[in-house]
């Protein structure tokens, strides 16, 4: 959880732990229901706007606890396209969110409504070749309110509804996995964002024992394997995390998730020029799929500047789409929305940074 200067964010409690504290400070239990209105109904933004409060307990807690907003610093896109968000974390990080409005049913069972993609960590440790995110190395995980927050963030500043979540933005949600799990239950519960746990989606680039943990956890959330390779050799290449837990490391961990969950798993797979656009890698994905009655999501790549990677033909799309359609696995094909404002993970960030350092040169 969250302190900054002594003090705990609140929206990095859960009900229960919000409940204990001010059992301790000698509050009746009513007083958490007050406060969690007060932060997730109408997301006041101080502890002093908590009016229904007695003034000398908004101090008290004022004392003990902050109520950390983030800053948008920057928007990309329009209305009824997909928007970028990067926001400005306390102590200088950028991340980004991004929003995706109604499209085909990409995770859930019929259309996917209003959409957003967060972020879990400022950066990335495990360094997927293809991934902006990657690029300038991990700083620090996220708090389970710098999660939370970024959808309150969103929902504000565009007055819309979210009522889908995906853990796809930068950062690997995995490897922050007790700050997510916590996030996950605030933006689930009814007294927190209410967001049903079939509308969540936690994606992972291939930790095998935290797959294992969180088939553990009774949330039915829906799980993505960011898969982009069907071989070891492919996966490889791109993907770093793979010679630590190879393909059947991953596969067997999903087969342990796949055991103890109702919701069907999403292979991820974005689909680079020669490196993972072959016939034969369509063929050897569509055995994955069967194993695990999974479903699969085609993303063709989004160029990063800097990265030497190409986006397919569109007749290699189609063609990969076609090989797994006759293996009768159900795939889509996503005609990537943000293609034009850089939405692949970690772009908007990276440009961002970089244009701020430029200028800070230019200073000198
Ligand atoms: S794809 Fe995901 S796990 Fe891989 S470097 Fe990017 S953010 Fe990290």
């Amino acid at each position: 959880m969250v302190k900054s200067a002594g003090k705990t964010d609140m929206k990095s409690l859960t009900f229960s732990e919000l409940q204990e504290r001010l059992r301790n400070l000698g509050e009746p239990s009513y007083r958490t229901i007050q406060i969690t209105d007060w932060l997730y109904k109408k997301r006041v933004d101080a502890i002093d706007k908590m009016t229904n409060l007695p003034g000398s307990l908004r101090s008290r807690l004022a004392e003990k606890f902050s109520l950390g907003t983030i800053d948008i610093v920057r928007v990309l896109g329009a209305r009824d396209t997909t928007r970028k968000f990067l926001f400005r974390l306390t102590g200088g990080s950028l991340i980004e969110s991004v929003l995706i409005p109604a499209s085909p049913a990409l995770y859930g069972g019929k259309a996917d409504r209003r959409t957003i993609c967060v972020s879990t960590q400022v950066g990335c440790a495990y360094g997927c070749k293809f991934c902006a995110s990657g690029l300038e190395g991990f700083s620090r995980n996220l708090g389970a309110n710098e999660i939370v927050e970024q959808l309150i963030a969103v929902e504000r500043a565009t007055g819309e509804k979210i009522d889908n979540i995906v853990f796809m933005g930068m950062g690997e949600p995995l490897a922050n996995l007790e700050n997510v799990l916590r996030a996950i239950r605030i933006i689930n519960a009814n007294w927190g964002l209410g967001i049903g746990a079939r509308h969540i989606t936690v994606s992972t680039s291939g930790l095998a024992p935290q797959i294992r943990k969180l088939a553990e956890e009774p949330l039915q959330i829906r799980l993505a394997i960011s898969l982009h390779g069907a071989t070891d050799e492919v996966r490889n290449r791109i993907m770093p995390i793979n010679r630590r837990y190879n393909i059947e490391t991953l596969l067997s961990a999903c087969d342990y998730y796949k055991a103890h969950k109702k919701q069907h798993l999403t292979f991820e797979y974005i689909l680079i020029a020669d490196v993972n656009d072959s016939d034969e890698q369509a063929r050897l994905l569509s055995h994955h799929a069967k194993r695990l009655s999974a479903k699969v999501n085609l993303i063709p790549y989004n160029s990063v500047p800097g990265l030497p990677w190409m986006r397919p033909s569109e007749k290699r799309q189609e063609k990969f789409l076609s090989i797994l359609r006759s293996q009768r696995i159900p795939a889509t094909l996503r005609r990537e929305k943000g293609h034009d404002i850089d939405a692949a993970c970690g772009q908007l960030r990276l440009q961002t940074e970089r244009e701020l350092r430029k200028d800070v040169i230019a200073k000198l």
